[in-house]
């Protein structure tokens, strides 16, 4: 199959397709070239538009819409955030999303996104501590083992070179289901009780919890010198992870400031505190780590431009796949202005049938 060449049809990765090309391509190639794009994109940073997503809000969770384009593409996702989903059995975070022709403004692709946001989170976190992290950094903590923690992981092997993991969650089960689907990937793993077990001689602590509170996942004793935070699960206004002292301790990098400053751990801190730019330490503005001794802190929310960058690679891959169907989801009326008369004609269809 090849992509289509009818403009008015649109190519639609399914869940289904976007497991098959992940297990085609090999999940840990798909996380690195994916990270790959994502840094390209970062690196013409200056591009794009940018504003902090649009998010509704209530008391169980949020439902967000987050465009960008750069110009020649326009992207957008919608996604939610709802702790609470996993006792219904439902997942905390589901997505879908579009990637569009700024020339001409139709739609070129319509995507699945809950599973591409996971790869693309967990890419987009292995590259904050590719250029944070320390260079031999081999052990990573992981504090909540749901529906993200296995991406994170492999996403951090195959780009970091993270060998030796520590899991914990407060529901154990969740953490023999992360060690068990981590088991033969190529990982030393152990199962903690406690995240103050998990953090010891960890190298790099991930935090990717749900619970929409101010919560403190790791208080600021269990940090030590030399440490890289990537802090995942806060990301919305009242839901953050850390607390506020490892943040006045840190060196913190961020997305894009006017929305972290709204959804990320900085949320604790005065609205002028001092943050860096990541995209800046990726396209070479500025250094990253400073020391063996600095502690690094990826306030992660998720920001438009790696959704764009995740749908633009998924997209470069339908040709050669054929995992996709055609959707038929713009109208074509033989004339374009004749919308009506392609009504009239299906009525005239259907009444002959
Ligand atoms: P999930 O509900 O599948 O898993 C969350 C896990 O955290 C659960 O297993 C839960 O038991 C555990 N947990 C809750 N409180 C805890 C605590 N105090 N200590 C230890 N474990 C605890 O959710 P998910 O899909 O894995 O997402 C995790 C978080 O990441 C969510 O908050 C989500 O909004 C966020 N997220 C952020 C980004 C980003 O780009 N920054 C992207 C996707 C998801």
């Amino acid at each position: 199959m090849t992509a289509p060449s009818n403009l008015n049809i649109v190519p639609f990765v399914s869940v289904d397709h976007m497991m098959r090309l992940v297990l085609k391509v090999g999940i840990e190639t798909f996380l690195t070239e994916l990270a790959a794009v994502i840094e390209d994109d970062f690196r013409r940073w200056e591009q794009f538009d940018k504003t902090p997503r649009i998010a509704s809000h209530s008391k169980e969770g949020v439902i967000e819409l987050m465009p960008t384009s750069d110009g020649t593409l326009y992207g957008f996702k919608y996604v939610n955030g709802h702790p609470k989903n996993t006792k219904e059995g439902r997942q905390t975070v589901t997505a879908f999303g579009v990637l569009s022709d700024v020339g001409n403004g139709y739609p070129m692709l319509l995507s699945e996104m809950t599973i591409l946001t996971a790869l693309r989170t967990a890419a987009m976190s292995a590259v904050a501590a590719k250029h944070l992290a320390r260079a031999n950094a081999k052990t990573m903590a992981i504090i909540g083992n749901g529906a993200q923690s296995e991406f994170q992981a492999l996403a951090f092997k195959a780009i970091v070179g993270i060998s030796e993991l520590r899991l914990y969650d407060i529901d154990p089960s969740a953490t023999e289901r992360c060690a068990r689907n981590l088991a033969g990937k190529g990982f030393a793993i152990k199962s903690c009780s406690s995240s103050q077990e998990a953090v010891e001689g960890a190298d790099i602590i991930t935090t990717v919890t749900a619970d929409k509170q101010y919560a403190t996942i790791l208080s600021d004793n269990m940090v030590g010198p030399g440490v890289h935070i990537n802090a995942v699960g806060g990301d919305c206004p009242g839901k953050t992870e850390l607390h506020k002292d490892i943040l006045l301790r840190s060196d913190i990098f961020v997305e894009y400031p006017p929305q972290t400053r709204i959804e990320g751990e900085i949320q604790q801190l005065d609205a002028d505190y001092p943050v860096k730019e990541l995209w800046e330490v990726i396209a070479g503005k500025r250094g990253g780590r400073q020391s063996e001794r600095t502690i690094t802190l990826f306030d992660s929310v998720g920001f438009a431009i790696e959704d764009f960058s995740a749908l633009r690679y998924v997209r470069s891959k339908l040709q050669e796949t054929g995992l996709y169907i055609d959707l038929d989801l713009l109208a074509d009326p033989d004339e374009p202005r004749d919308l009506y008369g392609m009504l009239l004609r299906c009525e005239a269809k259907l009444r002959e049938a």
